[in-house]
């Protein structure tokens, strides 16, 4: 009862994935709320919202009904030279719940369209105003997609070594800590100096691909009032921690220092339709805003702002907004710290760490290599009938706000009961 399984493999090229190694893909026939069927019968527990998107739970009636309707009316136009309704609630509605410095969007399809978008946000910025800065500045360790800029901008992984050649300029600082946080600031400081550096892209508070690694709002606050001060163009990329995840509608919102920029995807859609969003000031935007159309942002996706995708996204906010999802993140928050303090002592617990509804925890099993134990960690949690992505060493959850208490709790039952094998 495979079928689908081997159809796969005659035609399909998955992303990710080195296919001589990894032959088996688990064919999934349906979703809903937080749990994932596959075509053998069996569920399990989408304990990561299918990458951080589905987080008012999988097939939810409110946004398939409004999408629905949407699709009756008006599917796909053109953007450019035509807008349309669902994208101008969307806009408005969004700019109520951003920080309040962020006036424009600007519309494409996935995370790293959005902070590649960004990023030529910062460099045009400079290029129209006739500064000479080409350089980007990043965090160690951060992740931005897997286009070129944002590649460029995250931290050097293993798998771009055919790539690195073609690399934009980037900076790389570590993230602060109340230990390199001075260091940070005069090094920073000095490098300033040659005025050349044109934006800084951040994942705020949490580092999801890095393993969901967290640092604290006040010395990343320094760091952006410094650039800030520089004119240096600041990217929040909330692609992962935006629409409620650390328990404020986005991580920017902890700290003092808003963003120039903000890129916004996964959540964005509720994991209906890719889209994405990067918003920007009204200094970024007056800077291309011209009577030369050569300083214009010449970039476009054939989707941009497609109007299922926006009606998909506004249902979504109006659902983040709600009573009712508002109090899933609470409970979701008050769980996690409940099942944190029954396990953070575990002697194969090395460390634990929590940003709202984002929980992690990392094994004490340095002696193993990640690879192998990352396989075996998987097969336990999905055997266990929970869909979890342990990376490395690291054991996170981030579920659908909407999951239920017996879901969680199957969840951290699976966790434990890993604790007692590794
Ligand atoms: C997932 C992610 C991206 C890339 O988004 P895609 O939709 O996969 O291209 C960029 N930045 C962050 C922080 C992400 O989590």
């Amino acid at each position: 009862m495979k079928h689908l399984s081997e159809r796969d493999k005659k035609h399909l090229w998955h992303p990710l994935t080195q296919h001589k190694l990894h032959a088996e893909m688990l064919a999934i026939v349906k979703a809903k709320g937080a749990v994932l069927y596959d075509e053998a019968g069996h569920e399990y527990i989408d304990g990561i919202a299918s990458w951080y998107t589905a987080m008012y739970g999988h097939c939810n009636e409110v946004i398939l009904e409004r999408v629905y309707a949407q699709m009756q009316q008006l599917d796909q136009v053109v953007f450019s030279g035509f807008t349309h309704e669902p994208a101008i609630s969307l806009s408005e509605e969004l700019i109520k719940i951003l920080p309040s410095n962020q006036q424009k969007l600007f519309f494409s399809d996935n995370g790293s369209t959005a902070t590649e978008i960004g990023i030529k946000m910062a460099l045009q910025y400079h290029f129209n105003k006739e500064h000479d800065r080409k350089v980007m500045l990043a965090f160690e360790d951060g992740f931005h997609g897997d286009t070129f800029g944002a590649m460029s901008v995250s931290g050097l992984s293993v798998y771009n070594g055919p790539f690195e050649d073609f690399f934009i300029a980037v900076e790389r600082i570590p993230v602060p800590t109340k230990d390199n946080i001075e260091t940070i600031l005069t090094t920073l400081n000095n490098r300033l100096k040659q005025n050349d550096i044109a934006g800084f892209i951040y994942e705020p508070l949490v580092q999801g691909a890095a393993a969901m690694k967290m640092h604290d709002a006040q010395g990343l606050d320094r760091i952006l009032a410094l650039l800030q001060q520089h004119d240096v163009i600041t990217i929040a990329d909330e692609v992962m921690t935006g629409f409620g995840k650390t328990g404020r509608f986005f991580a920017s919102d902890y700290l003092e220092n808003k963003p120039d920029v903000i890129c916004l995807s996964k959540a964005l859609t509720a994991g209906l339709l890719p889209m994405a969003i990067t918003t920007c000031t009204q200094k970024v935007y007056d800077a291309f805003y011209s009577d030369d159309i050569a300083k214009g942002l010449f970039h476009g996706h054939t989707y941009t702002a497609n109007p299922l995708a926006c009606t998909a996204a506004l249902a979504a906010l109006q659902l983040l907004q709600s009573t009712e999802i508002q109090e899933n993140i609470a409970e979701v928050i008050a769980s996690h710290k409940t099942f944190d303090a029954a396990i953070k002592d575990h002697p194969k617990v090395a460390t634990t760490r929590q940003c709202g509804v984002i929980y992690a925890l990392d094994l004490d099993v340095k002696m193993e290599r990640y690879g192998n134990l990352r396989d075996r960690l998987f097969k336990h949690f999905m055997d266990d009938g929970v869909f979890l992505r342990p990376l490395g060493n690291t054991i996170y959850i981030l579920a659908p706000y909407t999951i239920t208490k017996v879901q969680l709790e199957k969840i951290y039952a699976s966790i434990k009961a890993v604790l007692e094998i590794v």
